[in-house]
């Protein structure tokens, strides 16, 4: 690798500013990075206590000299970027010198690395953000990064760490999808000394894949070459099957979570509904990395691109079974991650590993994935039911708990909306797009600055002003036109205050009226994925009006009620 240098105050000040570290798996996914960027063939993962303890992730990458390792642990300080023009043309992972910065901020850090050709290597020690230690050493060529106590100094971020189980999940989950875009590499995550899963780095996508999709459908493929860019889809079909399914998508090797992306296989997946792996080759000038501090969201510069060749690529794979069609009325719960949130592939594993087929065959074990990972968190809840007066019934590990599914659509909806705000602003782009009324494009001309800032976008045309796309809100649908009418209203109405604060209250004020009512008939799924969707909520106890949205008995409760203690 090149010498690591301080990058100029001029390029980094162009660099996606923000936190790269928030919890152990982000920590997990910058240093992996770091193991691949390096040509490391073998990465090794281990956690304990789901990294809140320690994580130590080991390479037999191209090293990092002596010399070198005080200035890898600098801001800013980076081997792979020199200059502004770099920027353009990003291939490796990391670029940002920011990383192992940042773990020195929050945790201890200690690194082993040999570089390639060197005789011997080093150790490197951090404590409360200072070098304690920095000495040769006799190590094995590669890196090893060992990060221990995050977050110590900050009791209020630890608080908000998920349960090991919860953090384990998030960091399997990037682990996944490398394992899946570098089949060449090898990768092991084990947790408390188990061994989770494991490749083997024979560079076969297919068998990869085969081992984390469900057994039993074939999987497909397909090359499609769309303007500036290739596409190399896999596909493995659950027609007749609702919800939706694992999709993975990446962009020159770089697992992202695009709006883009996103909108155009949720109209793919309509008609062929299945699990995705999409893997989008192009120029890197055509790719913008450089808009999020975790590099997960990109924009590019043809969008229509991206349409189009999943398009395409449905048509090759042609369409087996309609999907069902989505209920328009009432509105219903999407089993959905909250919008700008999260990365495009569903968390946890939808797979569980039984050697013993039913042929009998033992495939071998690429990847061993035992079910302790998810389960502790996910399936610690069972749905008993909904009651006549249309209360969701739940047993727990702690008793039962009653939700009102309204209440709880409420709370959901509110916070997608506002996490979309704040943060991504996804946008949902119209297939057809709605042309506007004369009268309406111009309000809309008038109000454009704070339209196009939330996520509305239109064109003008021949035929007159083009809405082309919305603010994506959530899992309800709204006519495109209402929601600009809606949100023209609100910005006419108040003069002063932030307009993206104006406009999110009201689409929350929208979301609620739209939410399922009391007595909606609700789906098993659809009951449980309200119920995980509202745990993940940072308020799950009431509505936005302050309702309550379920009430707990606890067993203790129970038992005493029942006067058995
Ligand atoms: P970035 O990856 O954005 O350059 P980091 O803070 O993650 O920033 O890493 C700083 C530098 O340390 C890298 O540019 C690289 O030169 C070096 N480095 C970090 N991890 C490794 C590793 N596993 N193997 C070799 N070099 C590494
Ligand atoms: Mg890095």
């Amino acid at each position: 690798m090149p010498a690591i240098k301080a990058l100029p105050e001029n390029v980094w000040s162009r660099i996606a500013a923000g936190e790269v570290v928030e919890r152990p798996a982000s920590a997990v996914k910058e240093l992996v990075e770091n193991s691949l960027d390096a040509g490391a063939k073998r990465i090794t993962a281990r956690l304990n206590d789901g990294g809140r303890l320690r994580i130590t992730i080991e390479d037999d990458g191209s090293g990092i000299a002596f010399e070198e390792l005080p200035l890898a642990l600098m801001y800013h300080a980076t081997s792979k970027l020199a200059e502004i023009s770099d920027l353009e043309s990003i291939l490796t992972l990391g670029y940002r010198g920011e990383a192992l910065a940042s773990l020195v901020a929050v945790a201890d850090v200690e690194i082993r690395s040999r570089q390639e050709g060197d005789e011997s290597g080093g150790i490197i020690r951090t404590h409360d953000g200072r070098i304690t230690e920095h000495v040769r050493a006799n190590c094995a060529q590669g890196t090893r990064v060992q990060v221990s106590n995050l977050f110590s100094g900050l009791p209020a971020r630890r608080k908000f760490l998920k349960s090991a189980s919860g953090e384990l999940r998030r960091a399997a989950v990037f682990l996944r999808e490398y394992a899946v875009c570098r089949p060449d590499v090898s990768f092991t995550l084990e947790h408390d000394g188990k061994v989770i899963f494991s490749t083997d780095g024979s560079g076969d996508k297919r068998r990869v894949l085969s081992r984390i999709w469900p057994e039993g459908a074939e999987i497909q493929t397909v090359k499609i070459q769309a303007g500036h860019l290739e596409l190399e889809c896999w596909f493995q079909s659950r027609a007749g099957i609702s919800g939706r399914g694992d999709v993975m998508a990446f962009v020159n090797g770089r697992a992202v979570n695009d709006s883009v992306i996103k909108s155009a296989v949720a109209t793919a997946a309509r008609e062929l509904a299945g699990n995705w792996a999409l893997f989008f080759t192009l120029e890197p000038s055509l790719v913008d990395v450089n808009i999020h501090p975790a590099k997960s969201e990109v924009r590019f510069r043809y969008p229509d691109e991206i349409y189009a060749s999943l398009h395409n690529a449905v048509k090759s794979l042609g369409s087996p079974m309609p999907m069902p069609e989505a209920p328009k009325e009432p509105a219903r719960i999407h089993p959905s991650k909250p919008s700008g949130s999260g990365r495009i592939s569903r968390p946890g594993w939808n797979f569980r590993d039984n050697p013993a087929t039913s042929t009998g065959h033992i495939p071998p074990r690429q990847i061993e994935i035992f079910p302790a990972i998810e389960p502790e968190e996910r399936e610690a809840v069972n749905f008993m039911g909904q009651n006549s007066g249309g209360y969701l019934v739940y047993d727990t590990a702690e008793g039962i708990t009653l939700v009102d599914p309204h209440a709880a659509h409420e709370r959901v909806n509110y916070e997608r909306i506002k996490s979309n705000a704040e943060t991504s602003r996804n946008v949902q782009k119209l297939l057809v797009p709605v042309i506007l009324h004369p009268t309406l494009a111009l309000e809309a001309h008038e109000f454009e600055p704070a339209l196009k800032d939330s996520g509305f976008e239109f064109a003008d045309t021949p035929s007159g002003v083009e809405l082309r796309a919305v603010p994506s809100i959530g899992s309800i649908e709204f006519e495109p036109e209402a929601l600009l009418r809606a949100s023209l209203r609100a910005l006419k109405n108040n003069h002063d205050g932030d307009t993206r604060n104006i406009l999110w209250r009201t689409w929350a004020t929208m979301a609620c009226k739209a939410s399922v009512k009391l007595t909606t008939r609700i789906t098993r799924d659809e009951a449980l994925s309200l119920w995980h969707e509202l745990k993940e909520c940072e308020q799950p106890y009431v509505c936005p009006h302050g309702r309550p949205t379920m009430i707990e008995l606890k067993n203790e409760d129970l038992l005493k009620r029942f006067g058995r203690e």
